[in-house]
């Protein structure tokens, strides 16, 4: 498309790749072919995740631009906290509408983007544009020792199930956004930047190691994600109700566990792990003032991949009603 390469040199621009081939390994950036960069550190491996957000499907055309420029690397990001890595590169490849490559809407999606960029010290190597719907998709590498990587696959019967931050606030911001429900003020901000700023559990991701038998970041819903542990590993696990965040003040019960449980787009990281960690990770959730909750456990009784949710009396809470996974916009 026309203008393309000059788009693509002036996102580069600002995201400028520290020249340090030392430190960052890039050994040539973008501009040719290709990007060159060395292997990894004696012993780990390269971790490399692809994200992509589609209009009208994972945003829409009337969201902030900036916000979207954070949000479709910070998903990318995530997935490599989610695996214990360490972000190094990403690529971002865009469709555009006919015009945008002239907007101050691009400039503020490219401003959200390099903030995050530059706030996670990740180097961006190359990208492409081309004319459409407007899509975006970030391919991010990051580096982990195989060993200490976070899989989905290595939960361990008695393992207790944690999650970081408040999953349920994205989603919502995402009801009070479409219409379906009304919050007070003091929510407003807080679900809007759960929504459109999440924030890639890094430091969390990388501090699991040796600790968290299983990890994935929950973008998908809290049960619908729990499942995919449970499924990988051949474990049954059980959440306990009143273990869960509760519902924010005066945000119905029932809509909060929709939320909660059913919802998506939360980004934060479910894991799990022996009950011997539990200490180390109470030290842990001070050392990065993020909330860590001990909800529930893995079990090795009980058909593979299924989750059960206990009320106070021990009893089966009834989620027949419960819609399971983000639908974005659909
Ligand atoms: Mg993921």
């Amino acid at each position: 498309m026309a203008g393309e390469f000059a788009l693509i040199e002036r996102l580069l621009s600002q995201v400028r790749p520290d020249p340090n081939t030392q430190t960052n390994g890039l050994l040539l950036g973008p501009g040719d072919d290709c990007a060159l960069i060395a292997p990894p550190a004696p012993g780990e491996s390269f971790a490399i995740t692809t994200d992509m957000l589609v209009e009208g499907t994972h945003f829409l055309h009337t969201d902030s631009p900036e916000d979207l420029g954070w949000k479709t690397l910070a998903v990318n990001l995530s997935d490599l906290a989610a695996m214990g890595a360490t972000p190094r590169y990403v690529t971002l490849a865009a469709a555009l509408l006919a015009g945008d490559e002239s907007s101050a809407w691009v400039d503020q999606f490219f401003s959200g983007f390099t903030n995050c960029a530059q706030k996670h010290k990740v180097s961006l190597i190359g990208g492409d544009t081309t004319r459409g719907p407007r899509t975006f998709s970030v391919t991010a590498i990051g580096t982990v020792h195989p060993n200490q990587a976070l899989r989905r696959s290595g939960a361990q019967d008695q393992d207790d199930i944690w999650i970081s931050g408040t999953p349920g606030m994205a989603a919502l911001g995402l009801a009070y956004k479409l219409g379906t429900t009304d919050l007070p003020v003091v929510l407003e901000q807080s679900t809007y930047k759960a929504l459109h700023r999440p924030q890639p559990r890094i430091a969390l991701g990388l501090s699991l190691a040796g600790l968290a038998h299983s990890c994935l970041d929950v973008s998908d819903g809290l049960l619908q994600d729990l499942g995919h542990i449970a499924q990988a590993s051949g474990l049954a696990a059980t959440l306990h109700n009143a273990a869960l965040p509760p519902a924010p003040n005066l945000v119905d019960p029932a809509l909060w566990q929709q939320c909660l449980l059913g919802g998506g787009d939360d980004y934060e990281l479910l894991f799990t792990a022996p009950t011997s960690a539990r200490s180390k990770i109470q030290t842990l959730s001070a050392t990065l003032k993020l909330p860590l909750h001990r909800i529930g456990q893995m079990h090795a009784d009980g058909k593979a991949g299924t989750i059960t949710v206990l009320d106070i009396h021990q009893k089966p809470v009834d989620l027949s009603n419960l819609r399971h996974g983000f639908d974005h916009f659909a």
